[in-house]
């Protein structure tokens, strides 16, 4: 099933949504009653499926200005990916047909810096924290003398650029949508200050 707007159509309006953030001219779509009874009768289809972290700070449908039903949120701390989180995004894609799937890092990121060896609680975060070792290594190599956060943050790029890989690599179903042109896998970095979301390449 694949909706009747084009990966470059959803993406202009994440753009867009993100400019009114940053300008304080909110427009609240599909926030009212109206829309919660439409999409419990008549099912979802949102436009965008965002992997990202758990973080309270990062708000996707806030920062992009949409409204219920439009976002199908995948969040694990340090947005990494993983069998769940494949899923997740296979169904979105597969059933949902969203047109973009877009994996959001953000600056100040808890994951990464306790990957960056701050001190960590026992139990189920150091697996998490595992993953994402071979991401701060390479951002120590490239970025030697940088201080904790802007060193947190280089890792947080790189993290979203190998998420996007690896979802193009692990799951046949978004490869093939991807390949057939009905979605695109998309990196981005929120800011948590400005609130600016910065596209990667
Ligand atoms: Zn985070």
């Amino acid at each position: 099933m694949y909706r009747n707007i084009s990966p470059e159509q959803a993406l202009e309006r994440l753009h867009k949504g993100n400019q009114r953030w940053l300008s304080g001219k909110l427009e609240h779509p599909n926030h009212d009653e109206e829309r919660r009874r439409a999409t419990a009768r008549e099912g979802q289809k949102p436009f965008a499926t965002v992997l990202t972290c758990s973080d309270s700070r990062v708000a996707p449908v806030v920062q992009f200005d949409v409204g219920i039903g439009d976002i199908f949120q995948v969040r694990v701390a340090g947005n990494v990916c993983g069998p769940d989180v494949l899923g997740s995004i296979a169904f979105a894609v597969h059933e949902l047909g969203t047109p973009v799937v877009l994996v959001l890092g953000h600056t100040g990121c808890g994951a990464i810096q306790a990957a960056l060896g701050g001190n960590l609680p026992e139990g189920a975060i150091p697996p998490l924290v595992e993953k994402l070792k071979s991401v701060v290594e390479q951002a120590r190599r490239e970025c030697p003398h940088c201080g904790p956060f802007t060193l947190g943050n280089h890792a947080a790029a790189i993290n979203v650029r190998s998420v996007c890989r690896e979802i193009l690599d692990d799951s046949p179903v978004v490869r093939r949508a991807v390949d057939e042109g009905h979605t695109v896998v998309v990196g981005a970095m929120y800011d948590l200050d400005s609130g600016e979301v910065s596209w990667l390449d």
